[in-house]
């Protein structure tokens, strides 16, 4: 490992002084700047990011086979912040080549259900993935097309889940999310990225299942006892404020962060943006049942608090305010935001109404029309909606309890 430059311990979300440990139960996480997306920034930053913990050949060894796991929603274009940047999956890409591994690029969005491979192919293309790899020759992956059944026995509430068959034949993951916001879960970042290793509509399924952000956290925290990426690089160049992870807005955080270890990733990245990292659910219960430990991190190369966003803007829902489950279904629906249709951008494709998990949605008259006593509130409509033709209106009462 290189020399460490700035260290700095996270406790509680809040960095504190400068420290210096050799324990290697520590989980390390490197910070580095990245002014913008030009390749030779990018390039740069991601072979310091990774240089800080270990470098790429600590991860890959010649021969690997490597799943880049990116971040690709409904594939929109790098600008809006949505898909994890091109230029970071070519400098991830150049990284394992590097080392003799051979890289392959691929998602299960939700946005494709499991067997169109021309809409994923599509949003790969307006996502300006599928220029990288055929630039690279690197094979694009449809993670829908192929799934098995993984038992988790492990897991608190989840014993099983309908992974790619991808995922589970890859010899390392890499997993690339973006940071964002989120609605039901407030931050997005290493440990939600490696949902989409469950298959097209398999993850509608689980939104059933688990419909308040403590039970589709603990689902998540389940779901990394049985998924654990070898690496986790993050793309926040340019992150996602407000209503993440699809329809908020671009935001310059100039960070390229990476590990091993997703949950003090995320504890480290949250911190950036001024969120407690014990206010995210999965990287508090992650914490709790020892699949991550943010209460000691050591933080190679920047320092966090030279990086703090302070104004950095949360999602208008107000469901991770209520994580206690029994106060959250008696107070939903007069509490939480609820997804409303923009008449004037939807595209009528129907894609909101055929992956809502509670069939909250239907098809009256030319539009989509939300049965909002149906609704869990999980998001996944206006998270998928190609148009962004999707809000989120939190009631009065729960605006005044904000
Ligand atoms: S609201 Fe969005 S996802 Fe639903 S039909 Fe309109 S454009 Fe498509
Ligand atoms: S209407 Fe939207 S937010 Fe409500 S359950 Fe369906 S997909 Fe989820």
């Amino acid at each position: 490992m290189e020399d460490r430059q700035d260290q700095s311990s996270i406790s509680s979300g809040v960095v504190s002084s400068a420290y210096h440990c050799e324990d290697s139960d520590i989980s390390t996480v490197s910070l580095v700047k990245c002014q913008d997306y030009e390749s030779s920034n990018s390039e740069a930053a991601i072979e310091k990011a990774l240089g800080l913990i270990g470098g790429i050949g600590s991860y890959v060894k010649s021969g690997d086979r490597v799943l880049l796991k990116i971040n690709l929603l409904t594939g929109d274009v790098p600008e809006k912040a949505v898909t994890t940047h091109p230029a970071i999956v070519r400098a991830v890409i150049h990284q394992v080549k590097a080392a003799g591994g051979i890289p392959k690029v691929g998602d299960c969005s939700g946005y494709e259900g499991a067997s169109n491979s021309k809409r994923y192919f599509a949003a790969c293309r307006s996502a300006g993935i599928m220029q990288v790899c055929e630039e690279e020759k690197v094979e694009i992956l449809h993670l829908s097309a192929q799934s098995i059944e993984a038992k988790n026995p492990g897991g608190r509430i989840f014993k099983s889940f309908v992974l790619s068959k991808h995922v589970l034949q890859a010899d390392v993951l890499i997993s690339l999310p973006k940071l964002k916001t989120h609605g039901l879960t407030l931050f997005t970042g290493g440990v939600k990225n490696i949902f989409g290793c469950v298959t097209g509509l398999n993850k509608a399924k689980m939104h059933l299942r688990a419909q308040d952000p403590e039970t589709f956290s603990q689902m998540l925290v389940d779901l990394l006892g049985l998924v654990r990426p070898e690496l986790t690089v993050m793309d926040a160049v340019v992150g996602m404020e407000g209503n993440g992870p699809s329809n908020g807005t671009p935001r310059q955080i100039k960070a390229i962060l990476a590990s091993k270890d997703p949950v003090a990733l995320d504890a480290v990245a949250c911190t950036i943006v001024g969120i407690d990292p014990f206010m995210v659910p999965s990287t508090r219960l992650a914490h709790e049942q020892g699949l991550g430990d943010i209460s000691r991190i050591n933080v190679m190369g920047e320092n966090p608090v030279d990086m703090e966003i302070k104004d950095f803007q949360l999602p208008a829902g107000t469901a991770s305010f209520f994580r206690a489950r029994g106060l959250m279904r008696i107070l939903h629906s007069m509490l939480v935001a609820k997804p409303v249709l923009v008449k004037e951008r939807c595209k009528k494709c129907w894609i909101c109404m055929e992956h809502c998990p509670s069939a909250a949605i239907s098809e009256k008259g030319a539009y989509p029309s939300f049965d909002h006593k149906k609704c869990i509130r999980c998001y996944c409509c206006q998270e998928l909606c190609p148009g962004n033709a999707i809000e989120l209106k939190t009631p009065f009462l729960g605006r005044f309890v904000k």
